[in-house]
């Protein structure tokens, strides 16, 4: 049915046709609405995208399968479909993005979705689940990472639902889930953004150390003793026991203390 799916360009196709409709029918597209779909395949998605929205911008890296896609849809002048690689893609409209994502590249795909934010009205996508459940993970689990901070101080994030392994051709390793990123209209009020992310990233490379050890290679201890009792934190308290908003407000703290 297919050309030899190329692994290392994370190709396992959607073939379940009862998942790509309920992929679908959970984007609520109108018919104003220009998707941009990361990585068209064989078209599992596109072809019920196309018959949904006003527009399609479709992209596909490997030039065999856009070729396809190209002959495909050369009747369709409501969609486009380019042969790129989606890191090196600028977003020009406001788009909606849709895709199963290859799964060797889904962390800086989302990286570079939310770098280009102002154009993104929201983000569905499938990716491996244990990223999903990293992405969307509270404090206090073993999934709740920097990454899940910095995805969530941009976005509203939450898994629909999941996807098992099987429906996929090659059937991949790990099982998939789909998920909904929603970029929030008002972002969390912060002082320095390189600071805060700065911090969040230095404290989970020790995960199970205590904060103001970790940070003193940053920090002043003393400026990071102070902000946490100014808080109600506790002095022993480590990185995964601090809420997004608690990261905020200790940075916000250290700014006005540098
Ligand atoms: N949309 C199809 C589906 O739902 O079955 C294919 C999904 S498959 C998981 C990922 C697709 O992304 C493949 O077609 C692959 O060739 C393409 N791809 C891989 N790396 C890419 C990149 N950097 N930029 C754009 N497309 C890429």
């Amino acid at each position: 049915m297919y050309e030899k799916p190329q692994k290392k360009l994370g190709q396992n196709f959607l073939v379940d046709k009862n998942i790509q409709e309920k992929i679908i029918e959970s984007c609520d597209l109108k018919n104003t609405d220009v998707v941009l779909e990361i990585g068209a395949g064989n078209a599992e998605l596109t072809r019920h995208l196309e018959k949904k929205v006003k527009k399609v911008i479709a992209l596909e890296i490997d030039k065999k399968l856009y070729f396809s896609l190209k002959e495909n849809f050369e009747a369709f002048s409501n969609i486009q479909i380019i042969n790129i690689d989606i890191l090196k893609y600028k977003i020009k409209q406001k788009v909606i993005v849709v895709g199963n994502l290859p799964y060797y590249i889904s962390t800086p795909i989302i990286e570079h979705l939310i770098k280009q934010r102002k154009f993104v009205k929201e983000i569905f996508i499938t990716i491996q689940k244990e990223l999903a459940e990293r992405i969307v993970a509270s404090p206090n689990t073993k999934e709740y990472s920097s990454f899940s901070c910095f995805v969530q101080f941009y976005n509203e994030c939450k898994i629909l639902f999941h996807i098992k392994r099987n429906c996929f051709y090659p059937v991949p390793k790990v099982d998939s889930s789909f998920l909904r990123l929603t970029p929030r209209l008002y972002p969390k009020k912060v002082k320095d953004k390189d600071l805060l992310f700065k911090i969040i990233r230095t404290s989970f490379q020790k995960r199970r150390k205590v904060l103001k050890n970790t940070l003193k290679e940053l920090i002043p201890q003393e400026t990071i003793q102070n902000a946490l009792a100014k808080l109600n934190l506790s002095p022993t308290i480590r990185p995964e026991n601090l809420s997004l908003d608690d990261f905020i407000e200790l940075s916000n703290l250290i700014y006005h203390n540098t």
